[in-house]
């Protein structure tokens, strides 16, 4: 996607763009996930080589305040120093054993003590790997072949999960990438969010079909759209109606808007969920769990096979536990402060200017997005003036801050997030908002 650039660069990073020529040499596109390549908003991707607290520091020497956190995990900031010891500590015993160990039964605890519907966890490596294993024993605990999602809301990059469809109630999910076959999306339904009675259609269209409803607990992917009051508790009525699993997705929110997740905020108790982020404190670790009676159906204890090598690993077990433990009320607190505090800058500057916004906000997690309506689903999202968010968020990298490079993204904070921080995030807020004003379709 072609974006134009509507404010000029008054700055420059050639070590970061050297490195980004020598990696689109060998990588596609330069980079190992997508959205890093900076493609919604143009511009030199920073190519970051530490990180401390609230800040990175990039390989031209430039420390930006970062409000990405790696979209999502660093809750604690960067190089904790009590997560930085649990790591070295676990590395310097070996880094990977192919049996179990007692890291991977800590880190299972203190999910299933955290939260509450959780009676057994699995660990894996990724979100995605994830959402995939909970949808394939939904499928093979129900015996049913279907799956609702709705538009706008990502669960990594399944095959069966990549669909998305046109408008429409209970549309069956076309392919959104080549290489996704009809096969693989075609038990996939694809609804707008936070519509109701499209699920209630849904489940009347294909009675004894659909296997679950999996959604984002609270999504943060098309931007932050909270659940409308009493959304995801439909969700969950309709699936215990029609013996479908409700799988609620805490990758993104799981451990970060409360101890919890967001299921520590609504209460909607799912069948299954999925975790991710946050629980890895930086390393690639994940989870899926929920009802024991449900889990008992995956390999071994039961015929839905899931498994990995480097599932529950040492050192990402270590980090994680090290991480979790701590997360305790005034951590949460914290965040949830200094989150306030910086949608309260945001809006105040770009208000100043006169630029149509909306802060979006799920616990500590939020979204910038310039309109002036609210936005309840992905088409809302993308109704957005998108191209003042771009000028917007070059005018904060020029003065060191480190934005999500999408308007179509959550912004993160940590604990880490002191005065000085928050300081430079003000100071920088003015002339970004003003190019926000400034800027033309
Ligand atoms: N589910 C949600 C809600 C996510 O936000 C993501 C990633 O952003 C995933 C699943 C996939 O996780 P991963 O990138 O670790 O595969």
């Amino acid at each position: 996607m072609q974006v134009r650039i509507t404010v000029s660069f008054p700055y420059e990073a050639p070590v970061s763009q050297s490195l980004f020529d020598r990696a689109s040499a060998v990588t596609p596109g330069g980079v190992n996930s997508p959205v890093r390549a900076f493609q919604a908003v143009g511009g030199t991707p920073r190519f970051m080589v530490s990180g401390t607290g609230p800040y990175l520091t990039d390989a031209d020497g430039r420390e930006y305040v970062d409000l990405v956190c790696s979209w999502g995990p660093m809750i604690l900031g960067h190089s904790h120093p009590e997560v930085i010891a649990a790591v070295q500590e676990a590395v310097a015993r070996g880094t990977s054993f192919g049996t179990p160990g007692a890291g991977e039964v800590e880190l299972a605890e203190e999910i299933v003590a955290r939260i509450e519907p959780v009676e057994q966890v699995r660990l894996v490596s990724s979100g995605t790997e994830a959402t995939m294993s909970a949808i394939r024993l939904a499928r093979g605990f129900t015996g049913r072949p279907k799956v609702i999602k709705f538009a706008g809301c990502y669960h990594g990059h399944v095959d069966a999960l990549l669909a998305a469809a046109g408008s429409g109630v209970a549309t069956l999910g076309l392919p959104d990438t080549p290489g996704v076959t009809g096969a693989q999306a075609g038990d996939t339904i694809v609804l707008p969010y936070n519509d109701i009675e499209a699920v209630r259609a849904a489940f009347a269209a294909h009675p004894g079909e659909i296997a679950c409803v999996i959604t984002e607990a609270a999504p943060g992917n098309m931007g932050v759209v909270p659940p409308l009051p009493g959304f995801n508790q439909g969700l969950k009525d309709l699936c215990a109606g029609n013996g479908a699993l409700y799988i609620s997705d805490e990758v993104m929110t799981g451990f970060r808007v409360s101890k919890a997740g967001w299921y520590g905020i609504d209460g909607v108790r799912p069948d299954l969920m999925t975790f991710g982020k946050v629980m890895g404190g930086g390393f690639p670790a994940a989870a899926f769990g929920g009802r024991a009676d449900v889990m008992a159906h995956l390999a071994p204890a039961g015929p839905v096979y899931q498994a990995g090598t480097l599932s529950g690993n040492p050192i990402a077990t270590a980090a994680g536990v090290a991480q979790l433990r701590l997360l305790d009320d005034a951590a949460y607190e914290k965040v949830d402060a200094v989150s306030a505090e910086v949608r309260g800058l945001v809006t105040a500057a770009l208000a100043k200017e006169g630029v149509a916004h909306r802060v979006q906000a799920a616990g500590n997690m939020f979204t910038v997005f310039f309109t002036e309506a609210e936005v309840t689903d992905y088409d809302a999202a993308k109704a957005q003036e998108s191209f003042r968010f771009t000028a917007f968020f070059h005018s904060m990298l020029s003065q060191g801050v480190y934005l999500p490079p999408s308007a179509f993204e959550s912004w993160f904070l940590s604990t880490a997030h002191d005065t000085a921080a928050v300081e430079r995030i003000a100071a920088a807020l003015p002339a970004a908002a003003r190019a926000a004003a400034a800027a033309t379709a």
